[in-house]
């Protein structure tokens, strides 16, 4: 149960004062959340300095200045077009505030005329004469304190203004609570941090350009704690899994071996080291948690079919699990023969096989009949009950949590668990989403795959590109088509795969199929079939089609609005052509003029094949928050930490959460309690679970 401190922080937005559904709505999107926590998550990015306050002589344009002002008179607009003008003076000289579409009785009010008001806002030259228009402020002289001389600046969305962010903002910081302390005294000294509510108030009062830096110290706890919370979740989870201890399952490699002999290659060499990696935790009594990392096309599955066969040759059954149905139907069609050559009975399960067919392989899972079962998450399903589960493995691709891992995991006694991705991530971030959790990398790809040729292109050059489908076409090649997906901000004008495949449509008929998210199953299945068959040669989708489809004539890989993509994505994308014995090609089609950060990535997406590399620069150039396709990828989103500038808190926290599992594992102790809270307060609330159920 979440602590009862941290209710007020949890209790919906609108529970603010003053915001309804409408502003609520806008707020999320902005705190990207729909709690009053999330908002204390979003920092400012700015200050306005109203410190200023010369008398009007000394004021200039340009600056924004607080000046005590005598209100001389109203010159009312005589036209609607003109404005609307106050004339004020100090003993210095004089100056006018002017209003558009100002009301004159509204002004007469604010600004009566032979009082003294105190005005706040951004000075100007009007025909030489210093002017404001519509002043940030006015307020009578006894007012003065609600005038904020130093105002953060918040990131705001459209119809959101700063004024209604800044109340939203101090609503919730004033529900912020005194919790207790969960760093431990001497690291807190060490950094200079001060107590969680102080560095969170300071971290929204910038009173100097410095302060909105990454690396005050205020920000470095913030985002210390984020880190701790993350590591410490992790290491929980683990440690959870390491409680039941594993098996040892020793092959004898004869299965294995007539898997080998069957295929029509050699395995690269990283290929051999990493199922090396695995047959030893396989065999070891400790319970393998292993991450298996390898670009698309690099050869992860053949590696796990062998381990698989290592688990088969111990007695144990295996479970392959995929995200989505065509993923798991395509590693089927590659794993059913290579088993079945080698003896072994090997079956899918996906949410699509029902009735007697599903009873049938329910029956020979649970008899031990079937040896290696490959599906989506239809294998959780309460019913389903294995022999004797020995080894799962996940293809993650993007898209399964942390706790989906262990479901898997519990339907068998000290499952080994190797997840695969092809998610090419930095080393830092495979940190922050598996914690130290072992890895093994594929790095090179299978050989005689020839290097893509990436050319980027402005949107005016669409003609050029046609030309090259056409030519693709001619040759009876296939091409993919890929558009980005139409974001919420309306600001955004997304060439829609709709409107895409109308377009192309119309110049190449038939040939032409489109595939999307908001698809059934069974008709996205049967698109991608026929594209597979050949039956149709350019598929125009949306990012949600599967990266790891195969299909290995489709040579030309289109992609549009290529700017809007990650390096690690636009890398995927090309990865699934030029698999064949041709070279393939990829045209990143963007829209002019690209900005200096889309013109490195591409620069290095021409220069680099490397997945890991990219990963890389893909970090430096965006900043983990910015990777399109993190919170596909399941990795966690960062409020507080950004884990470039503050890379060196993460080892800290990753030994800190050692530390802690091993002289508390169950967070028992004050500490404990205190880094319980913690927990909640990054929504760790599966952590704190674990330690119950364990
Ligand atoms: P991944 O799962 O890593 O995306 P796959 O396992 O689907 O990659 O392999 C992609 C293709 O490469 C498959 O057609 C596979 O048969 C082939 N392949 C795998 N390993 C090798 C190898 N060592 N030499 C040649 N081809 C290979
Ligand atoms: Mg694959």
């Amino acid at each position: 149960m979440r602590p009862e401190a941290l209710f007020p922080l949890y209790s919906p937005v609108r529970s603010l004062a003053g915001i309804g559904p409408r502003l609520e709505e806008l707020l999320i999107r902005v705190a990207g959340g729909d709690h009053v926590v999330d908002l204390l998550w979003v920092l400012p990015t700015g200050l306005i300095d109203r410190r200023h306050q010369p008398q009007i002589a000394h004021a200039r344009p340009g600056e924004i200045a607080t000046i005590k002002v005598h209100v001389d008179d109203h010159i009312p607009a005589r036209t609607r077009r003109l404005p609307y003008r106050v004339r004020v003076s100090d003993e210095t000289g004089g100056m006018v505030l002017t209003f558009f579409n100002g009301r004159e009785d509204f002004l007469r009010k604010t600004l009566p005329e032979g009082e003294t008001r105190i005005v706040s806002g951004t000075l100007e030259d009007y025909q030489g004469v210093l002017q404001m228009t519509h002043p940030d402020f006015i307020v009578a002289p006894e007012d003065m304190a609600t005038l904020p001389l130093v105002e953060p600046v918040y990131p705001l969305t459209t119809g959101l203004t700063s004024k209604v962010m800044g109340k939203a903002t101090r609503g919730a910081l004033a529900r912020v609570p005194e919790l207790p302390e969960w760093l431990d005294a001497a690291l807190k000294n060490l950094h200079h941090f001060a107590a969680w509510h102080d560095a969170i108030a300071a971290a929204h009062k910038p009173d100097v350009e410095k302060d909105l830096s990454p690396q005050t110290p205020h920000r470095r706890r913030l985002a210390y704690d984020e880190m701790l919370a993350n590591q410490l979740a992790l290491a929980m989870m683990r440690a959870h899994m390491r409680k039941s201890s594993g098996r040892s399952l020793k092959g004898d490699g004869t299965i294995a071996g007539r898997i080998r002999a069957g295929l029509p290659y050699e395995l690269t060499g990283t290929q051999e080291i990493t199922l090396g990696e695995i047959g030893r935790d396989l065999e070891s009594p400790e319970r393998m948690l292993r991450l298996l990392q390898g670009d698309v096309g690099a050869g992860k599955t053949v590696v796990a079919v062998l381990a698989m066969a290592q688990a088969a040759e111990a007695g144990a059954q295996s479970a392959m699990m995929a995200p989505t149905e065509i993923l798991a139907r395509q590693h089927f069609a590659t794993i059913a023969p290579l088993a079945e050559a080698a003896g072994l009975k090997a079956a899918i399960l996906t949410g699509r096989d029902k009735g007697a067919t599903r009873a049938a392989v329910l029956d020979d899972l649970k008899s031990g009949a079937i040896q290696i079962i490959v599906g989506t998450h239809a294998l959780f399903q309460d019913d389903i009950e294995f022999a004797d589960l020995g080894f799962a493995v996940i293809d993650e691709q993007h898209r399964f949590g942390v706790h989906q891992r262990l479901a898997l995991g519990a339907k068998g006694k000290g499952v080994d668990v190797l997840v695969m991705t092809a998610t090419p991530i930095p080393r830092t971030l495979t940190l922050t989403a598996y914690g130290d959790m072992d890895v093994s990398r594929i790095t090179e790809k299978p050989p005689g795959r020839k290097p893509v040729k990436t050319v980027a292109l402005p949107l005016t050059r669409l003609g050029d590109v046609v030309d090259a489908v056409r030519r693709e076409v001619g040759r009876d090649g296939q091409i993919y088509w890929v558009c980005p997906l139409v974001e919420e901000s309306e600001l955004i004008d997304a060439a829609a795969a709709e409107e895409r495949f109308a377009f192309l449509e119309d110049l190449f008929g038939k040939k032409v199929a489109l595939i999307h998210g908001r698809m059934k199953g069974v008709e996205k299945d049967r698109v991608m079939a026929a594209f597979k068959a050949g039956e149709t040669r350019i598929l125009v989708s949306t990012t949600v089609i599967e990266v790891g489809v195969d299909v290995a004539a489709a040579n030309v890989m289109v992609v549009e609005h290529a700017e809007r993509f990650g390096l690690a994505q636009l890398h995927q994308l090309r990865g699934r052509v030029g698999r064949g014995t041709e070279s393939g090609s990829c045209l990143l089609i963007y829209q002019a003029p690209l900005g200096e950060t889309a013109k490195a990535r591409i620069e290095i997406l021409r220069e680099t094949d490397d997945g890991f590399r990219i990963a890389e620069e893909d970090l430096r150039l965006r900043g983990a928050g910015d990777l399109l396709g993190t919170k596909q990828a399941g990795l966690p989103r960062f409020r507080m930490a950004d884990l470039e500038a503050h890379a060196d808190l993460l080892e800290i926290a990753r030994d800190d959460a050692a530390l802690i599992l091993h002289q508390d594992p169950d967070l028992k102790s004050p500490r404990g309690e205190a880094l319980r809270v913690l927990l909640y307060l990054f929504g760790r609330d599966e952590a704190v679970r674990y330690l119950k159920s364990g």
